[in-house]
């Protein structure tokens, strides 16, 4: 695999896939380029050392064909923005005979944007011939898309064979996400905890299972607590409880005492008595909800016992809020718990904010900069916290 930060790209021309699939508004400007930003510094080398740029992406869920709304033109300023003095060529098909013409004529430090990839639907069946068309686009093949690296796609994965292994590597972000992700799953610093929150337990059963394997500690909060809870034989009134999962929850519980692992369920929760921003609200047991209200954050008693431990880690991975931090009412769990992982981080911990909404959470709150690493891939980094090979990885390992 090529290193990247040890390579000079003086006169070469790189494509690069990179993930400019961000959100517009409905006149098609970019609403949040933080994923756009997050490949910038992969360009910049490339354009600094005196080469080229060929980048490619996907944008939305086109359905098979060219949508106006899905261009990535609409990019073009918000990338622009970033490199003021750079020229960016657009090619509007990605592999058509205007888009080889126009990369084969770029020069030394310029930019060549190329259509959504998806407006083929060759893209994402991975197909070979389409994946070696958007090969010739360039001499090197660079992924910095650690968002689709869990994609088995022509651009994330089949491309990857269609250069030798010093012509191919990750970009500063993917090489970022990779070594951020190992630092809690091999041989993290003791005690190691990791948060796990969000709406439901089946969406989080394959990392818990592996979480309980190499975690000290597992802090539960969010909507999935109840399925615990309630498994126990706990009330839990009208809270989100999946019924399918309560053996599977029972479980993982019986699991963790084996593996040495300490689960944490909340104590208390904030209740409310209908799914609504302006609810009326109280704190419980949460084994003792009635009937008629549902959880919608942790308690103050919960909200204390978890800021011990996690004051108390050395490694802490954070994945899912602890309630519905969307409501202000019941974002006081989520943010207490962002607050003792900025301030477990000051005091040496190393975290990880591993994707998916505990990211809106942590940069809602302000205190993005008091952590060690926020992942910006939440698919990809779930997959990877579960232990799984992403095609996206191993087709440039390979
Ligand atoms: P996830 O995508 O699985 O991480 O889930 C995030 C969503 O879970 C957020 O939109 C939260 O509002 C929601 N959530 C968190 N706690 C609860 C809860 N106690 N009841 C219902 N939804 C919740």
């Amino acid at each position: 695999m090529l290193d990247f930060n040890n390579s000079t790209f003086r006169d070469a021309r790189v494509v690069m896939r990179v993930d400019f699939n961000v959100p517009l508004s409905p006149d098609f400007a970019v609403t949040d380029d933080t994923r756009i930003e997050a490949a910038v510094p992969t360009i910049r080398k490339i354009l600094y050392d005196g080469g080229s740029v060929v980048l490619m992406s996907h944008l939305g869920r086109p359905k098979g064909g060219p949508e106006a709304k899905y261009s990535l033109k609409h990019v073009i300023p918000a990338l622009q923005k970033y490199f003021p003095d750079t020229v960016i060529h657009f090619a509007d098909d990605c592999i058509s005979d205007d888009a080889f013409i126009k990369s084969a004529a770029l020069k030394g430090g310029e930019v060549l944007l190329l259509e959504n990839l998806r407006f083929y639907p060759e893209e994402e069946k991975g197909d070979k011939a389409f994946a070696a068309k958007l090969a010739k686009h360039g001499e090197i093949y660079i992924n910095d898309a650690f968002g689709t690296a869990h994609r088995e796609h022509a651009s994330t994965a089949t491309i990857a064979s269609c250069f030798d292994k010093n012509h191919k590597g990750f970009g500063y972000l993917m090489a970022a996400e990779v070594e951020n992700a190992h630092k809690v799953m091999n041989n993290p610093q003791k005690p190691v905890t990791a948060i796990v929150g969000g709406a439901k337990v089946s969406d989080k059963i394959q990392l818990l299972e592996k979480l309980v394997e190499s975690m000290d500690n597992i802090l539960i909060g969010g909507g999935m607590a109840y399925t615990f809870i309630a498994a126990q034989g706990g009330n839990v009134g009208k809270s989100l409880c999946e019924n399918d999962y309560l053996d599977l929850a029972l479980k993982i519980l019986d699991k963790a005492k084996t593996q040495n692992t300490r689960i944490y369920l909340p104590a208390d929760s904030v209740v409310a008595d209908r799914f609504a921003a302006d609810a009326a609200h109280k704190v419980v047991a949460s084994n003792q909800i009635p009937d008629d209200w549902m959880g919608l954050d942790i308690g103050p008693e919960a909200i204390k016992q978890y800021r011990e431990v996690v004051l108390d880690s050395r490694t802490i991975l954070w994945n899912g809020p602890m309630g519905v931090f969307e409501f202000e009412a019941f974002s006081t769990g989520t943010f207490s718990i962002a607050e003792a992982v900025a301030d477990a981080t000051d005091k040496g911990a190393f975290s990880l904010i591993g994707g998916g909404d505990s990211v809106s959470a942590i940069n809602k709150s302000g205190l993005e900069s008091r952590v060690s690493y926020v992942s910006t891939g939440g698919g990809a980094m779930l997959e990877m916290l579960e232990g799984k090979e992403l095609p996206g990885i191993s087709a440039i390992m390979a």
